[in-house]
């Protein structure tokens, strides 16, 4: 793209190069806009756990082209398999009969396959600032005046945080997280340890009240496991140092039977250890004049509803669509909402639906969960969530 070209076209800064943040920049660029993305880290973020891609966001997918890509991706999990606290067998149980994933057209893919396919299909078109981040915001009633921390300073017409759960846009533009964060009871710390267990395209969960630690196999026997311990704290911890949380899980675990130690002991010597607490972002409203939120920064749904970066694909898809339709960006912002909401509320509330069932906090709730799963295990598979679905994407309008 030229100097030229670009000074001529609506120009958007995406902060976070991501799930939200590729797929934005997709159909702003198809759209004509100028795109600019700002992302902390140095390249895209590879690797990582495996996430879904389900209902409504495989039809963005679709039309981005890249689920051949991501089909090639495909984890294709075998089973579930559920263990007691002494790491006896409780039911083993293909995938999609819990997560309500229709098999052979909804996706499970790492996280950061989904990120290389998007990030394939706009690295020519896009500006990319790696290494960098907003330092300040300042809107007139022209653009949007940023301040980089690398020093730059540039104008742009809009301003979009796709920035994560832990959003730096929104902080600037709406301050603390506090008010936006509904804990959901749990913290969970994630990290790859090497396969000692001979798993392979599985996952294995161990539970006793209040605990769970899983080990899942995206790959075969001699490929490194995503290692998930999750446990149940009311109120969420302030400490946020690496050791400390580390601490806090190893803690959490002391006492822990089957396999659990040898994570632990994993946990310490990884270097990809990321802790955090289960939560959601609820905002009253996902922009502000010239500046607009999409995907975890405006409406994370925790994984515990594993619709994070579908919420992440359909948000941006249909936040793209309302800025192509309305020429004035307030009129977009309000129609993103309008149309969007329903779908995130949808979402959002499968966690009031049994999605947490999956982490009992009591031995009586454990028993029951358990005695559900042995019964699944003979039962039809169920039908899709409706929520996965409950948005018809609109066609995108012609440039
Ligand atoms: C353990 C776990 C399991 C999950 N399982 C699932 C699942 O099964 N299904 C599912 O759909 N979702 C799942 N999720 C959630 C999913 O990963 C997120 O919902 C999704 O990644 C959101 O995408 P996003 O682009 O909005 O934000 P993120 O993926 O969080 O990306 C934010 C980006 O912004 C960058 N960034 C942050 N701060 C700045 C800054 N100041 N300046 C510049 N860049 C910045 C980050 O480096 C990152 O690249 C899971 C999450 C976790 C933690």
């Amino acid at each position: 793209m030229t100097a030229e070209s670009h000074r001529s076209k609506r120009t958007v800064l995406i902060s976070g190069a991501s799930i939200a943040g590729h797929a934005l920049a997709y159909w702003l660029h198809r759209y004509g806009f100028a795109v600019t993305i700002v992302e902390k880290a140095s390249a895209p973020r590879d690797g990582g756990y495996p996430i879904d891609v389900r209902g409504t966001a495989i039809e963005v997918a679709g039309r981005m082209g890249i689920l051949p890509r991501l089909r090639d991706a495909h984890v294709d999990s075998q089973r579930i398999t559920f263990l007691d606290a002494d790491g006896g067998e409780v039911a083993s149980v293909p995938p999609h009969t819990l997560a309500g994933s229709v098999e052979g057209r909804d996706l499970e893919v790492r996280r950061g396959d989904l990120t290389a396919a998007l990030h394939a299909a706009v690295r020519d078109d896009v500006e990319f600032l790696f290494d960098d981040s907003i330092d300040t915001l300042d809107q007139t009633s022209d653009g949007v005046d940023v301040a980089f921390r690398n020093g730059g300073r540039r104008t742009f017409d809009l301003v979009v945080g796709a920035d994560g759960m832990h959003s730096h846009t929104r902080r600037l533009l709406f301050g603390p997280e506090g008010p936006f964060h509904r804990h959901l009871g749990y913290r969970f710390a994630v990290f790859t340890m090497p396969n000692a267990f001979g798993l392979a395209r599985e996952l294995v969960m161990w539970n006793a009240p209040g605990r769970a630690a899983a080990l899942y196999a995206t790959g075969g026997k001699d490929d490194e496991l995503h290692a998930f311990l999750n446990f149940h704290r009311p109120e969420p911890p302030l400490a946020r140092d690496p050791d400390s949380q580390a601490d806090l899980v190893a803690e959490a675990f002391a006492d822990a039977g089957w396999e659990v130690p040898t994570i632990i002991e994993a946990m310490r010597g990884a270097d990809d250890l990321f802790c955090d607490t289960v939560g959601q972002i609820r905002m009253p409203t996902w922009s502000s004049g010239r500046i607009a939120l999409v995907g975890d920064a405006a409406y994370a749904p925790s994984f515990l509803t594993g619709q994070g970066s579908s919420l992440a694909l359909v948000g941006a898809y249909m936040l793209a669509h309302s800025l192509a339709a309305n020429p004035n960006h307030t009129e977009a912002f309000t129609a993103y909402e309008r149309t969007t909401r329903p779908f995130v509320d949808a979402n959002q509330a499968l966690i009031d639906h049994g999605t947490a069932a999956l982490f009992p906090t009591t031995a009586r709730a454990l028993n029951q969960r358990n005695a559900s799963l042995r019964h699944l295990v003979t039962l039809p598979a169920p039908t899709p969530r409706p929520a996965y679905s409950a948005l018809t994407l609109p066609p995108f309008p012609n440039p």
